[in-house]
């Protein structure tokens, strides 16, 4: 038996903690925990999953202080408990543990993070697999846009302006890609003064990523591109 601290909260609610107690078996994990609550508890309890076999990122949340994707993390690997389960930081609530995503989108946006393609592109313009221009961004390509990193980066809650790791990720990948078009509008944007100069290389995004992603690499990168092309070496 496994005692879970859960945070709740609902609209015209105050916050508050309630406890559950759940059997566990081995390989329980959170997300196992979690949907025993909601089934057999507490029907009241929102959460948010969907493939749950660590690939879509949506069960992101916060256990223990740590952002984590609850169905891969065995309560057995968090010791004899209680575990505090809460939502991601740095998204706006919507009830229990489900946290609005439209703020990771729009950070997104706001780098211009979508792929552009050039006016006399290919259809199918290849990066070859083992090219060095891909090697550069391998990396960085795996995201699932899971949130942790927003979550777990502080300066996040300092500028809501700074577009965080994982859009700083997303750029570095498009301003190495030789078939986007976007280069030159991108970079007026990343060097400005809410964008790479605002992170400090703390590293908790890259401490927290699930797919083991870097996105402190893909910014110190992105940094050394601009260096380049100020002084006109590139
Ligand atoms: S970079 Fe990692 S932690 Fe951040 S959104 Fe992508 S997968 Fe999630």
């Amino acid at each position: 038996m496994v005692r879970l601290e859960v945070f709740r909260w609902a609209p015209g609610e105050r916050e508050q903690i309630r406890s559950y107690d759940v059997q566990t078996v081995a390989d329980t994990t959170v997300l196992d925990a979690l949907v025993a609550i909601q089934r057999e508890q507490d029907p009241t309890l929102a959460l948010r999953y969907a493939c749950r076999v660590g690939m879509c990122g949506s069960c992101a949340m916060v256990v223990n202080g740590r952002e984590r994707w609850a169905c891969r993390t065995r309560l057995a690997s968090l010791g004899p408990g209680p575990v505090a389960v809460r939502p991601l930081y740095h998204f706006p609530l919507l009830r229990d543990l489900v946290v609005d995503m439209t703020p990771f989108v729009d950070r997104l946006a706001a780098v211009g993070a979508a792929f552009v393609p050039t006016a006399q592109a290919p259809a199918y313009a290849e990066i070859a697999p083992a090219s060095a221009e891909r090697a550069e961004i391998d990396d960085a390509i795996e995201c699932i846009g899971c949130g942790m990193c927003v979550s777990a980066c502080t300066m996040v809650a300092h500028d809501r302006r700074f577009p965080g790791p994982a859009a700083l990720n997303r750029a570095f990948t498009l301003q190495r890609d030789r078939r986007d078009a976007a280069h030159d509008a991108r970079w007026s944007i990343l060097v400005g003064d809410d964008a790479l100069p605002r992170c400090h290389g703390q590293g908790t995004c890259t401490d927290v990523c699930p797919m083991r992603l870097s996105p402190t690499r893909s910014i110190i990168r992105l940094r050394q591109m601009a260096v380049r092309r100020l002084v006109g070496l590139s």
